[in-house]
């Protein structure tokens, strides 16, 4: 039997009180993370070796409490602390394997320091603190209190997790990790298909099917910056600028749920209906297109191509990012030969061999053949190396143009590893939203 790792968001409304002890309690996890970052980069200015998970749980927790400028970490939840640990530790392996070319994709930054000012904090609670979500529906989290829970949906199981996430429009929510044992394999279908992530299209297939970007996107991307614009006339530190930021932050949110509903809806059709799905690997698209396009679809596309690849692992579909990189336009994908550089605006060609092409058609073909190819090389292990690193629930990052991402909704977690903190990530674009996924068998 087989199983994933899913993630249940829903919105909490903790009372003044509890807000109070959650923001102590993110304070706190910001300040064990800092102090250790701290250490680490300390030891490796004075040229001494890197401190091991162990011993700098011992200096920044355990010794750090006896001290008296950090008494106040035991008057939070000891987990909270440990998990602060557990992200710079997981932000510090992501970078080392990243730097050592272990880890393909996107290169990896080393660990950043959190801010006060970050728009998103978060703290971990995992079942050693005895988090319980009550028979009355509210969740009780401990030195928090007894949090109030807007439950949108049923969790399937008992949570191994929980994060609780402050965003910057002012938000809470709680994000639970649960282990569906639920076997929820579609019955196989024949069909693959190729997606080429066009300029003109957000997405086209290899079997003709062209999909626009909704106007939306441009709408609130308009808006989003006339927002940003009033914003950055406020004068620092004041309470008009203060409603501005929150005006912001608004618009992201409410820009990035519409958004997601639009991708999810088309992820989903296009994994019940094909058995395989191959599209070009994002680093190697970025290589052949302008800034304009890049600006327009990136962010969406990593979040796109990262739903299509959680709900492939989890209905029992193939999914590849092809990241050979080949002509995908100028390639001819009936005898394969390769035409002139073609000017953007020429959307359709004529092979020497007769064919007729239209050229983000052709480009999908090519993808989709390419993916098969790399597939049958690999006999019908899908890789997973390609995964860009997934966004820590437990990270913060600094910056008004950032997304408050979390919003009620089901997500897949990198398989065992529920400590992902890639702080870098956070920064690399406004609206990702990039989701990991591995099978594991039980
Ligand atoms: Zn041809």
């Amino acid at each position: 039997m087989s199983g994933v790792q899913l993630r249940y968001n829903y919105r909490i409304t903790p009372d003044a009180v509890q807000r109070t002890a959650l923001a102590q309690a993110f304070g706190c996890a910001r300040v064990v993370y800092n102090d250790g970052l701290k250490l680490r980069q300390q030891a490796r200015e004075a040229g001494e070796k890197y401190i091991c998970d162990g011993d700098l749980s011992k200096l920044v927790i355990t010794a750090a409490k006896a001290t008296e400028p950090r008494a106040w970490l035991g008057e939070v939840s000891a987990v909270v602390l440990q998990q602060a640990l557990a992200d710079l530790n997981t932000a510090y392996r992501n970078f080392f394997t990243s730097i050592s070319g272990k880890r393909q994709g996107r290169k990896i930054a080393p660990p950043r320091y959190r801010s006060r000012k970050d728009n998103r904090q978060a703290i971990r609670f995992t079942k050693n603190a005895r988090f319980t979500v009550l028979d009355n529906g509210r969740l009780r989290l401990p030195k928090i209190g007894d949090v109030a829970v807007r439950w949108s949906r049923s969790l399937p199981s008992e949570p191994s997790s929980v994060t609780v996430i402050k965003d910057a429009a002012g938000r809470y929510f709680a994000s639970f990790v649960v282990q569906t044992t639920l076997d929820e394999t579609l019955p196989p279908v024949d069909s693959a298909i190729g997606i080429d992530l066009g300029l003109t299209h957000f997405a086209v297939m290899s079997d003709g099917t062209k999909v626009t970007a909704p106007k939306f996107w441009r709408r609130a991307a308009r808006k989003l910056q006339r927002l940003q614009q009033a914003l950055s006339r406020k004068q620092k530190g004041s309470n008009r600028r203060k409603k501005a930021v929150i005006k912001v932050a608004r618009a992201h949110a409410q820009v990035a749920d519409t958004r997601r509903d639009w991708q999810h809806q088309l992820s989903t059709a296009i994994i019940r209906d094909n058995q395989a799905v191959y599209v070009e690997d994002l680093c190697v698209v970025g290589l052949g297109r302008t800034r304009l396009a890049k600006s327009v679809h990136d962010a969406g596309w990593a979040s796109f191509t990262g739903m299509l690849e959680y709900k492939a692992a989890r209905y029992g579909r193939t999914f590849a990012r092809v990241d050979r990189w080949f002509p995908s336009t100028r390639m001819c994908s009936d005898c394969g030969r390769i035409s002139d550089k073609m000017a953007l605006n020429v959307r359709e060609w004529d092979c020497a061999c007769g064919s007729h092409h239209d050229r983000d058609v052709n480009a999908a073909k090519n993808i989709k053949a390419a993916g098969q190819a790399d597939f049958n090389d690999r006999g019908a292990q899908v890789r997973l190396g390609l995964v860009p690193a997934p966004r820590g629930e437990a990270v913060t990052h600094p910056g008004v143009a950032c997304s408050p991402r979390s919003v009620e909704g089901i997500s897949v977690l990198q398989g065992g590893e529920d400590v992902n903190s890639t702080a870098d990530h956070a920064r690399t674009d406004i609206w990702a939203d990039v989701y990991s996924v591995s099978r594991e068998t039980l």
